[in-house]
């Protein structure tokens, strides 16, 4: 079991360094599966990420499997285990989520994908890297949804899967692009709170971002 989840996590670091999120031995990678935790290990080259540079853990943090220590955010993904059902945590350095976290207290709904990550994304304030202050802010960031900025140091995104954590990460780089993009044009417009309820509606009555079976098949 332990064998998938290491290839698994390291799969999704290589995938996110390919995507340029993860840059050098900027970020990591976590994935749970059962009661243990596989975590890309510290100081690690995330490219080329191999099997063996994913440490397994206890929900405490108490390391099970592999040689290398686990990243210093360990208590950070562990953190947000404790608190949510989430199966996976994507944390990184991405460029234009790191930017708007150096500028925005939060990223606001431009567009109407950002509903898939829960709304408003919050930027956690700044707190130094490793420590419990930084993973207690990045915890409350989180409620309610998919993913959070972290004040002047990157992005969080989690996921029902690790494939849903990486999308939820590629998503949010996105969406700090296009704010990003959005504000050299002029002021970017904010959908308003009954602009996202409709999209809600909608996307609930169209089963949204779900292949659908041709009407002929149905
Ligand atoms: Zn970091």
């Amino acid at each position: 079991m332990t064998v998938l989840l290491r290839e698994q996590v390291a799969e999704a670091a290589r995938r996110l360094a390919h995507e340029g999120l993860l840059v050098g031995t900027a970020g990591n990678v976590s994935a749970m599966s059962g009661e243990l935790v596989g975590v890309t290990a510290s100081g690690v080259m995330l490219g080329g990420c191999r099997p063996e540079d994913v440490t397994v853990v206890t929900p405490s943090g108490y390391v099970v499997e592999g040689d290398l220590a686990p990243t210093s955010e360990l208590s950070l993904h562990l953190g947000i285990y404790a608190d949510t059902a989430t199966a996976a945590v994507v944390h990184t350095h991405a460029p234009y989520s790191t930017t708007v976290a150096c500028v925005l207290d939060e990223l606001p709904v431009l567009h109407y994908q950002q509903l898939l990550l829960g709304g408003a994304v919050r930027v956690a304030p700044y707190a130094t890297f490793g420590t419990p202050e930084l993973a207690s802010a990045v915890r409350e960031a989180l409620d309610g949804r998919q993913a959070a900025l972290m004040a002047s140091h990157g992005s969080v995104a989690i996921g029902d899967s690790l494939s849903a954590a990486v999308q939820n990460a590629l998503l949010l780089e996105w969406l700090a692009a296009l704010y990003h993009r959005a504000s050299v044009l002029g002021t970017p417009k904010v959908l308003t709170q009954q602009e996202q309820d409709d999209v809600v509606r909608q996307a609930l009555s169209r089963n949204y971002g779900t292949p659908q079976p041709h009407e002929e098949n149905q």
